[in-house]
């Protein structure tokens, strides 16, 4: 087998290469368990596991954190909704949630870190970015100074005042200095779940609380910061920065992976259009592998329209790819399929080599992207 390690292959990643000592650190951005999962979830959770799967094929250690967003507002109205306490609801829905990805075989990650567990090491994360000099108090809020951040990723101050909107900041907020300063501690109030800090009671914000998750896991550094790509601004903006604060170390994450939106209907499928295509509905009607395949083939930054009939092709190219794998030979494509996926992968160009070689190198392909 063609391996990672010294004199070895590298891979490569958003086009960089991403050179890989000892154990690669994944820090995947879970979800916010008030609702059922659907396919732009599953688009990124599958992703993610099949870039640990072709690091772990090139002898590589792969440690995996994919945390739980169990504090949240939407999270705590959804159940209010319900008549549920939030915590309780929150379960279910994670109950829910890893019963699709385990048919989908995504592997469980190592790690999945709850929100709610890590409510005392957000309090450090906003000691330590007080004592920084990056955060101030103010009406029993901690706020992150977050100036110049949209700079950094390249966007202009309106577009990334919208994005911030998008994810119910409010940048008007007057308590702040600046509006892209971002609250690491907030205040509750009314039914608001609450604990007791040195500010007052409150809870945490959110990109603080996947700064602390993932110091908590893996110190000051990631190897891969996945996620979908609307997280890119400000989610994963904010949660590096924390981090790079707090710790003195930078970058956060070496690498990105931000996983394409899926879009129904021209508009990208989220709860809030209501244009959602479920992982539980299409997996009545078609096998999980056959799932796993139509998420994978294809280029993984870019956005895609679902379109119902290509599922169908998934599951041609699936039946073509098991003949493949029955037919003898193919030894010598097995080690391209692998350079293809380790070279951003790059599956199209996998399934096309194992489809026309077979043998082997097929069932290479169905192996690493776990499809047998
Ligand atoms: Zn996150």
């Amino acid at each position: 087998m063609d391996r990672f390690g010294a004199g070895g292959a590298v891979l490569r990643l958003g086009g960089a290469p991403l050179p890989l000592v000892g154990r690669a650190r994944l820090y995947i951005c879970g979800i916010t368990p008030y609702d059922v999962t659907h396919l732009g979830h599953a688009a990124t959770f599958v992703w993610a596991d099949l870039l640990a799967s072709v690091l772990r094929a090139g002898g590589v250690e792969v440690s995996c954190c994919r945390n739980v967003t169990d504090v949240d507002d939407v999270l705590t109205e959804a159940a209010a909704a319900r008549g549920r306490e939030f915590s309780e609801f929150a379960l279910y829905q994670e109950y829910l949630f890893d019963k699709d990805m385990a048919a989908l075989r995504v592997t469980r990650p190592a790690h999945q870190p709850r929100a709610r567990h890590h409510v005392g090491q957000v309090q450090q994360l906003a000691a330590a970015l007080l004592a920084a000099g990056r955060a101030y108090r103010r009406d029993g809020h901690v706020y992150f100074r977050g100036d110049g951040l949209p700079a950094r990723y390249g966007l202009d101050e309106d577009h990334a005042r919208g994005l911030s909107a998008d994810y119910g900041d409010d940048p008007k907020d007057p308590l702040r200095d600046d509006p892209f300063d971002v609250p690491v501690w907030r205040p509750s109030t009314g039914a608001q779940p609450a604990w007791p800090s040195p500010w007052g009671p409150g809870r945490p914000g959110w990109h603080a609380e996947c700064a602390a998750m993932a110091m908590s896991v893996f110190g000051a550094g990631v190897d891969v910061l996945a996620g979908g790509a609307d997280l890119a601004f400000p989610h994963h903006a904010y949660q590096a920065a924390m981090v790079e604060a707090a710790a003195s170390v930078s970058p956060f994450a070496r690498a990105t992976l931000h996983v394409g939106a899926v879009h129904r209907g021209g508009t990208k499928m989220a709860k809030s259009t209501g244009n959602l295509t479920l992982v539980s509905d299409l997996l009545e009607a078609y096998a999980p592998a056959t799932v796993r395949l139509f998420l994978l083939d294809r280029a993984w930054a870019e956005s895609w329209e679902f379109r119902p009939g290509d599922l169908d092709a998934a599951a041609a190219r699936l039946d073509e790819l098991y003949a493949a794998a029955g037919r003898p030979g193919g030894g010598e494509a097995a080690d391209a399929v692998l350079a293809a996926l380790r070279d951003d992968l790059d599956v199209p160009r996998a399934v096309a080599l194992a489809a026309d070689h077979g043998g082997d190198a097929a069932r290479q392909l169905l192996r690493v992207l776990s499809l047998t």
